[in-house]
């Protein structure tokens, strides 16, 4: 809708997978303002402070990559060059890679922040074309522990609830997640829900009092790492209280007698010993669950980013399957995204392990149902690197070339360092980005400039499976263009058939009809539909019915008998141990008002104001041990590296853990405040996700 005035435009927040609709004005002089989109079924109006400062960012070109650069030899300066040229080369040394290392010498590493066309343009070129599956995202570092958690337990992954079942719990068990400052908007949505409903319960399982503990009817304050033998623990009371669904175990599930054997084997005492909560507080937490009519669980990083992440998921979701809570209203497990299109690009297959449309990559008839739409003669059985496998690749010498897109793995990686010699040995390094303040870019051979948020069209999906559209509504400066038109021109610089799109509607259609007769159909979708009657749930039944807001309903899974899998691990805590020389237990994370690696939000002075520098949360037992006060510069040191930060004591967090926000980089120059300095390479062996939350160091004045 526009007049001569002002222009008119909806859109989604580019930051969190909370995916709260916007409304997007620009003037007629092209200032850009924006609100939360009030007819929104996600945030109704609402908007957190990232998302109302959006316009900032959009306003403010001052870092943006403008030209496409390259270096002819890895001594030579970054140079400006035309388009032609940037994409002749790479095409020319990816061409020369393959032809004399193989396909799977080559990599791209992208984001859960780029586009489902995007996402699904890099798969159909990785996996189609040049034919490796080395194609991997930062989803990996976020959500693929909940990934592999959903296709164990129900067949496919498939976050089974919608938001609307907020206000239809009446008990939520908020586990590894502060939705409070990571997840504000969703967060309101529950703070209202009790404001007027009291009587529901919230517990809250985190090592840290966070903030979303302010309305909790029970914080569970565990020990780091042992959230699964907590939930086992929660699992045993429910059994024994009588609080079960036995019904929905018998018609619809399998493995619960092994689970009740699984539960026994801890007694609530030792469980308590090693969880660091009382057995009163598990009996409690299992009263509120096992008493409940609808029950939600909630989760995040905490329980994703660990070395027994996949573990974690099946015991929270277990909660669920006992006591029937799925597939009902008000009811389910409900992992939350990180990013905006973590979900987007998990359905077109955006990871080194997955095909689109939850088609499984070592599945032969899978590969050719791909590999025949897309009209190649195969997709590689090679397992794809995943992405820290990438960087183990680039610094052994197996992959030659990587392709970086929309993403600061400098800041972001594990073990940051092992990443930077990496790059360093890489032969050949194109990162595409919209920032020159992206880390990885002094490893560049060709740096290629992006359009970014607002600056092209496309679609994404949220944490509920809502897939919306985003408008362009500003060009991208100097001769940045979409990354999905970077992508194609690549493409056939390579001489590839298949990317002859003439706008992202076309790109959609495609991806659309490869979703045909899956369990996320969204065959009859089309651009029209998503711009002129909003956003829709998959999967899309027809345009008279729209999408679909809870799976399950019929109590049909996606395993092959149909049956929702109650699982259990043998608890194997496959953790760093600490010691004498490194005594605590370090864990990382994000805080209200920046976003990821800061690119954007550290552009905004008002979110700077928040929390303007790094800092060590440090108990104040653990403090005093080592005569640090408050304020003071500390040496965090651990077996990988070692960080220099502001000491802040509280006794928020747990004796014997400390915590450091993960957004710092390189500060003018030194990247004494990066916290994955500390973190290392220990990896979920299923999901191949690695542990954030559990690094053994030592802190001392420094
Ligand atoms: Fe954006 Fe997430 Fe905030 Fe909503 S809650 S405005 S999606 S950052």
């Amino acid at each position: 809708m526009s007049t001569q005035e002002e222009l008119s435009y909806k859109s989604t927040c580019s930051y969190c997978g909370v995916g709260c609709g916007l409304i997007v004005k620009k003037d007629k002089k092209g200032q850009i303002s924006l609100k939360g989109d009030p007819d929104h079924p996600v945030n109704k109006g609402m908007l957190c402070s990232k998302g109302m400062n959006l316009n900032y960012v959009v306003a403010d070109d001052s870092d943006r990559l403008l030209q496409p650069q390259m270096r002819w030899g890895k001594s030579h300066p970054l140079e400006k060059v035309e388009w032609d040229i940037a994409l002749e080369r790479a095409s020319a040394v990816f061409k020369s890679i393959i032809a004399k290392h193989g396909p799977d010498a080559v990599a791209f590493y992208v984001s859960g922040q780029c586009l489902t066309e995007e996402y699904y343009l890099v798969n159909k070129l990785t996996k189609g074309f040049l034919k490796t599956n080395n194609i991997d995202t930062n989803s990996r570092l976020c959500m693929s522990s909940a990934v592999m958690g959903y296709i164990k337990t129900l067949g496919e992954d498939s976050v089974p609830i919608s938001y609307e079942d907020i206000e239809l719990a009446d008990c939520f068990f908020v586990a590894g997640a502060n939705p409070a400052w990571c997840h504000p908007i969703l967060w309101r949505r529950i703070e209202q829900h009790k404001e007027e409903n009291p009587e529901v319960k919230i517990i809250v399982a985190d090592p840290r009092a966070t903030q979303s503990c302010s309305i909790a009817d029970l914080h569970l304050q565990l020990n780091p790492g042992t959230d699964e033998i907590l939930f086992l623990a929660i699992g045993r009371c429910i059994i024994e209280q009588g609080d079960i669904d036995l019904s929905f175990i018998k018609n619809h599930t399998d493995g619960f007698d092994a689970y009740r054997d699984q539960v026994m084997t801890t007694t609530l005492k030792e469980a308590s010993e090693i969880c660091g909560v009382s057995i009163e507080e598990i009996k409690l937490a299992a009263s509120y669950i096992g008493n409940a009519k609808a029950f939600l669980s909630l989760w995040t990083m905490g329980l994703n980013q660990s070395a027994d992440g996949v573990n974690k998921n099946l015991a929270l979701i277990d909660l669920n399957l006992i006591t029937g809570n799925i597939g009902k209203p008000g009811a389910g497990p409900f992992s939350l995204t990180g990013q905006p299109n973590a979900m987007g690009g998990r359905e077109v297959g955006g990871m080194a392990t997955l095909l689109a449309c939850h088609r499984n990559l070592n599945n032969p008839e899978h590969r050719k149902e791909v590999a025949d739409f897309w009209g190649v003669d195969k997709i590689s059985p090679n397992p794809g690197k995943t992405a820290t496998q990438i960087f183990e690749g680039l610094e052994d010498g197996s992959i030659k070339a990587i392709w970086v897109i929309c993403t600061n793995p400098l800041v972001s990686m594990p073990e940051a360092r092992k990443v930077e010699n990496a790059l360093k040995k890489a032969r050949f390094v194109v990162v595409q980005d919209i920032s020159n303040k992206n880390e990885t870019i002094p490893y560049a051979d060709l740096v290629l400039p992006a359009a970014g948020w607002g600056e092209k069209e496309g679609t994404m999906t949220n944490s509920e499976r809502r897939i919306s559209h985003l408008s362009q509504f500003k060009s991208p400066p100097g001769e940045a263009l979409p990354d999905a038109e970077i992508l194609i021109q690549f493409a056939k610089k390579m001489k590839f058939s298949g990317f002859e799109f003439n706008n992202m509607a076309e790109v959609y259609a495609e991806y659309c009809q490869l979703t045909k007769n899956t369990n996320i159909d969204i065959s009859g979708l089309d651009y029209d539909y998503l711009k002129h009657q909003g956003t829709v749930q998959w999967p899309f039944l027809n345009k008279t019915q729209g999408g679909t807001k809870r799976l399950f309903t019929d109590r049909k899974f996606y395993t092959p008998n149909n049956r929702a899998q109650i699982l259990t691990s043998g608890l194997k805590n496959s953790y760093e141990k600490a010691t004498p020389e490194f005594p605590l237990i370090l864990t990382t994370g994000r805080i209200r008002d920046q976003w990821h690696t800061m690119t954007r939000t550290g552009k905004v002075n008002k979110l700077n104001s928040h929390i303007p520098s790094p800092f060590l949360e440090i108990h104040p037992d653990d403090a005093k041990a080592r005569g640090v006060k408050e304020g003071d510069t500390v040496l965090v040191s651990g077996l990988r590296g070692e960080v220099r930060v502001h000491a802040q004591i509280t006794d928020k967090i747990k004796k014997g853990m400390v915590f450091i926000p993960m957004h710092w980089g390189k500060i003018l120059g030194n990247d004494f405040a990066r916290a994955n300095n500390l973190t290392g390479n220990s990896l979920d062996p299923v999901s191949k996700q690695p542990d954030f939350k559990y690094s053994v160091v030592q802190v001392a004045l420094y």
